[in-house]
């Protein structure tokens, strides 16, 4: 059924409000807008589907909306901060799986032609499929429903074995369907058992970058979609989208130092027991770690996931102003993968209106902390690990740090010895120049903040 002009006019400037809102969201300043902007976008494309005269099963459309609109309305009401990339996992995965679906239903229709449409069809079913399987279990990692990393005895084999069946069975596909409705369920199968076998064995640090291939996946597949569809604002939609998100992985697996074939045929896990940590953690009071954070002249503030968990932002931010206020210099270090979202940290930063010339990324201010008095690592861990520079035993081996290490000082605040998302121990805390401020970041910086005001 093709669309008249005016339902095509409309997507069209739902796709241009997307390119908008998109632009909005390169910066933490206009990200709120930019998200408004390509909302509207998204519900001038959906009401315009309405208006395409003929159009059937209505009702059943309008149920899905509300189900689907609903239940996203609800959950991202209630969802924590922290929780957020467990839902941007979930999110990209019913997209991924709406492409799929998109596609079976047009193969069972049996009215698809043409060897383009069936190509880009199989394409965007076997990407898709693939992208929701791998974000369901990107989601069960993250929401820690999935504690470990199961890899088979000959995981690479089994994974290029079932990418090729996968491959042949599309074109088989392309070459007969509709005709063999086994072969499309086969090929389906095996797709979403390949998202399943790929993503279960990827552990360690790696999971940023596997979270924004699957985004990248599925705007692809969307975009193939929409072409079949004859949906200009899907197909513009997905190619943002996939655009977006093939930069984003590219970024991620450097911020990580891995190339992306790495993290899916040879992904990180431990190959040993590590090297062993010598010395031991040694811990102070808040009352200390207040005067030597007000009697330096350099403060680096290294946040982490711990930051985000305890909603301490506010008082990190209400702590360097004090500091600030008593001449020390404050900065603030981040980390491309600190947190459990691209940019975690900087939209808790802007959320708590620290400024954004205070905030600076690992290459801008690594090369600082040999003259850094104190670096206050608060709720990080992996991401000030030096076992990254040196251990090849280590699941982050390879990963860039932030040199927190080198400071004159080194404060953490955590609750007590937990690891971090990669689950290695962290030799930093063991070191001669670290000290431990054990508890819940919020309190913790609650109290250095009553401590420094009491200094005067
Ligand atoms: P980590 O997960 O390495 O460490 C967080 C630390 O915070 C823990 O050791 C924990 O120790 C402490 N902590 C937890 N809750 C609190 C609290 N309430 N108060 C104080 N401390 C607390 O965090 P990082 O930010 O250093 O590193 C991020 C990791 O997550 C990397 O390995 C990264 O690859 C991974 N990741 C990142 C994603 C992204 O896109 N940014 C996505 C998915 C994974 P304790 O329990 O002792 O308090």
């Amino acid at each position: 059924m093709t669309a008249p002009f005016y339902v095509q006019g409309a997507w069209f400037v739902g796709a241009a409000l997307f390119i908008f809102g998109l632009k909005g969201m390169s910066s933490p300043a206009s990200a709120r807008r930019g998200i408004v902007i390509a909302g509207y976008g998204m519900l001038l494309a959906i009401a315009a589907t309405f208006l395409i005269p003929g159009l059937q099963n209505i009702g059943l459309i309008a149920l899905a909306l509300v189900i689907g609109g609903g239940g996203a309305w609800i959950s991202a009401q209630k969802v924590k901060m922290t929780d957020m990339p467990q839902m941007v996992a979930i999110y990209n995965g019913m997209g991924g799986g709406a492409a799929a679906a998109i596609a079976a239903v047009e193969f069972a229709k049996g009215d698809m032609h043409g060897l383009v449409a069936t190509t880009l069809a199989t394409l965007g079913a076997l990407i898709g499929a693939v992208s929701f399987t791998g974000s369901c279990v990107a989601w069960a990692k993250l929401q820690g429903v999935l504690k470990k990393a199961y890899r088979l005895p000959a995981q690479n084999a089994v994974n290029v074995l079932l990418a090729l069946i996968s491959v042949g069975l599309g074109l088989a596909v392309i070459a007969l369907a509709p005709q063999q409705p086994e072969l499309v369920i086969a090929f389906f199968i095996v797709a979403l058992v390949l998202g399943l076998i790929v993503t279960l064995p990827i552990g360690g640090a790696d999971m940023p970058v596997v979270i924004s291939l699957f985004n990248a996946f599925t705007g692809l597949a969307v975009g193939f979609e929409g072409y079949v569809l004859g949906n200009p604002a899907l197909i513009i939609a997905g190619i943002v989208v996939g655009a977006a998100g093939t930069l984003l992985t590219q970024l991620m697996a450097k911020a990580m130092n891995r190339p992306i074939s790495n993290i899916l045929f040879t992904p990180l896990v431990a190959s040993g027991p590590g090297e062993a940590i010598e010395g031991t953690m040694k811990e102070l009071s808040a009352l200390d770690a207040a005067a030597m954070m007000r009697y330096a002249g350099k403060v680096v503030i290294v946040p982490g996931y711990g930051m985000a968990v305890a909603h301490a932002q506010h008082k990190v931010w209400e702590m360097t102003s004090i500091l600030e206020e008593a001449g020390v210099e404050v900065k603030f270090a981040i980390h491309p993968v600190a947190g459990r979202m691209p940019g975690h940290m900087n939209v808790l930063l802007a959320e708590a209106g620290v400024p954004y010339d205070k905030i600076f990324d690992l290459e801008e201010i690594n090369g600082e902390f040999g003259q850094t008095d104190v670096a206050l690592v608060i709720g990080a861990n992996d991401v000030v690990n030096p076992s990254a520079r040196t251990d090849k035993a280590s699941p982050i081996y390879g990963m860039p740090i932030l040199d927190a290490d080198k400071a004159q000082n080194v404060i953490v605040i955590k609750r007590g010895k937990g690891t971090g998302y990669s689950g290695v121990e962290n030799a930093l805390f063991y070191t001669d120049n670290c000290r431990m401020l054990y508890g819940d970041a919020q309190p913790m910086a609650g109290e250095i903040i009553q401590h420094l005001k009491s200094m005067g």
